[in-house]
């Protein structure tokens, strides 16, 4: 009788765990939910095997479905150990080769199993007892079946353990401990079928760990259904990050990528690059720059080569956990903000060129100038600036049309930068005047090259709609003499040697002294 009631027992929850393993995993994509598919499985091959064994009639089926048995049994305890570090976030910590370690173990006792017959080390011997009619297999344990019992002792014991002090944590910091004491009774229940299995109770030829394992799965499925992963709010999050256009990247204390977004995957991809979880500085080796950005706490930009373009991203950094001086790690988001980079390049190019001269304007001349100043004077260089003034420019729109004027605007910027050495400072700083700022030339240098300029622009013959013209300048010259003498200073002296050539009968140079 109880034998039948246990068979419609492990019936159901066969179908339960299958059912909400693969439940949780279709509506979450948290890591440990795939070994909680896993431990569903293996606890169902456990189950299943265990119950047909309890229903064979010969000796061969009974050995045939302990076999099937073991398909589950050694893998349950590593795989609970490794959910439940998940669970608690200690899984990062924990080496790779650690737990590789733990699924040896297991691989091997489900293997030592199966190929008993040669070897016997799992089971030394085996016979069978015949009770109520039902047929009994008594193991004899050989000695990898010792190693197997404390891995999963170990095992089940330190994932209480973990949960344990999981929870005295969380109870300290005053947060939820609802789902712990669900994921602290599902471990219990555990060790009960350990503890059980060990003790045998009750004189019944039963596998008590069986018994008590779905009831361990159910609890932990339950614990996540009413805590964690299916709460809307946790889902909308989990949405959120899947979808945002920007790439995403959950980076720990140890710099190393715990998940990421499609996006991210899409936008490395671009790169050439395969992101998978591991340290930054592994990952991105190829990219320099990328992994400067990566390890700044900043808002870092950075500059990514894909296929033929050239795209601008901007990675901002927010700190994961309470702690704010030491997180217990990093959110990076990195923003492709090619378009508003390069709007915002032209909007600044907009604002400081003049286009009619192609030459920079009176804002940019004083911003630029000032620091062309500032380094000349550090440098002990020598400073001149030559201010221009187109003459009788009224008369040149009054003939020929404002066009023509334009024209000659655009002609004469174009003079300046033939005429002087790129690095030179060209500015128009409104109408028809000009200002050439240079520095490291000697007086002499400076006035052979105005005279140079006066008979080029002199000798420019202007050719607008077949009417042909020349136009002349009048400079003014200003050197940069006491330390410190400001550009604004300077500007002003220029400014009173313009007015003397124009004075002079134009078309002429003068020095301020
Ligand atoms: P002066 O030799 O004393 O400098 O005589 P001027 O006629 O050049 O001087 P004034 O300052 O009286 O006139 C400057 C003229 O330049 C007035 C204005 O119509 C013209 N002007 C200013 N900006 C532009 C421009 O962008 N295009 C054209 N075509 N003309 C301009
Ligand atoms: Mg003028
Ligand atoms: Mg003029």
């Amino acid at each position: 009788m109880i034998y039948n009631v246990l068979s419609i027992y492990f019936f159901v929850m066969v179908m339960i765990e299958i059912y909400l393993a693969a439940y949780i995993r279709s509506q979450n994509g948290a890591a440990y939910t795939r070994n909680l598919v896993f431990l569903g499985f293996a606890v169902c091959f456990y189950m299943f095997g265990y119950s047909m064994e309890l229903n064979s009639t010969t000796k061969n089926q009974i050995m045939f479905w302990n076999g099937v048995e073991y398909m589950g049994i050694p893998f349950v305890s590593a795989l609970w150990f490794s959910i439940g570090l998940m669970y608690t976030g200690y899984y990062y910590p924990i080496k790779k080769r650690l737990l590789a370690t733990i699924y040896l173990i297991s691989l091997v006792s489900f293997i030592l199993r199966l190929t008993n017959e040669y070897h016997h080390l799992y089971f030394a011997a085996v016979s069978f007892i015949s009770e109520s009619g039902r047929l009994f297999m008594e193991k004899q344990p050989g000695p990898w079946m010792y190693v197997q019992l404390i891995h999963s002792m170990s095992m089940i014991l330190i994932t209480l353990g973990l949960f344990i002090y999981d929870f005295m944590k969380s109870r300290k910091k005053g947060t939820e401990t609802g789902k712990i004491s669900l994921m602290i009774a599902a471990s219990f229940f555990a060790v009960a079928g350990l503890v059980f299995l060990l003790a045998k109770p009750f004189g019944l030829y039963l596998d008590y760990m069986v018994l008590c394992l779905p009831l361990t799965c159910i609890l932990v499925n339950l614990a996540i259904l009413r805590y964690d992963f299916l709460e809307t709010k946790t889902l909308a999050r989990n949405k959120v990050f899947e979808a945002s256009s920007d790439a995403i990247l959950l980076i720990n204390h140890q710099n190393k990528v715990i998940d990421y977004n499609k996006s991210a995957k899409s936008l490395f991809e671009q790169i050439n690059l395969h992101i998978s979880e591991g340290y930054i500085t592994t990952l991105f080796k190829s990219h320099p720059q990328l992994l400067a950005g990566l390890c700044t706490t900043e808002v870092a930009m950075v500059r990514l080569k894909m296929d033929r373009e050239e795209r601008f991203c901007e990675i901002y950094t927010r700190g994961i956990g309470n702690n704010n001086e030491a997180p217990q790690g990093w959110i990076k988001s990195i923003r492709d903000v090619t378009e508003t980079h390069k709007l915002n390049e032209s909007l600044k190019r907009q604002a400081m060129v003049d286009e009619l001269s192609g030459l920079i304007n009176r804002r940019a001349f004083m911003q630029f100038g000032q620091e062309l100043v500032k380094e000349s004077e550090t440098a002990g260089k020598t400073m001149h600036l030559l201010m221009m003034d187109l003459d009788h420019f009224k008369n040149v729109n009054d003939q020929y049309g404002h066009q023509a004027g334009d024209n000659v605007i655009h002609n004469f910027g174009k003079a300046l930068k033939d005429n002087f050495e790129e690095g030179t400072l060209i500015a128009r700083l409104g109408g028809e005047e000009f200002a050439v700022l240079l520095s490291g030339l000697s007086d002499l240098e400076i006035e052979q090259k105005a005279d140079q300029l006066l008979i080029t622009v002199a000798l420019f013959e202007h050719n607008y709609q077949s009417k042909k013209f020349h136009v002349t300048v009048s400079i003014g010259v200003a050197k940069k003499g006491k330390p410190r003498q400001t550009l604004d200073n300077l500007v002003q002296q220029a400014d009173k040697a313009l007015y003397k050539s124009k004075s002079r009968g134009r078309n002429c140079v003068t020095v301020w002294n």
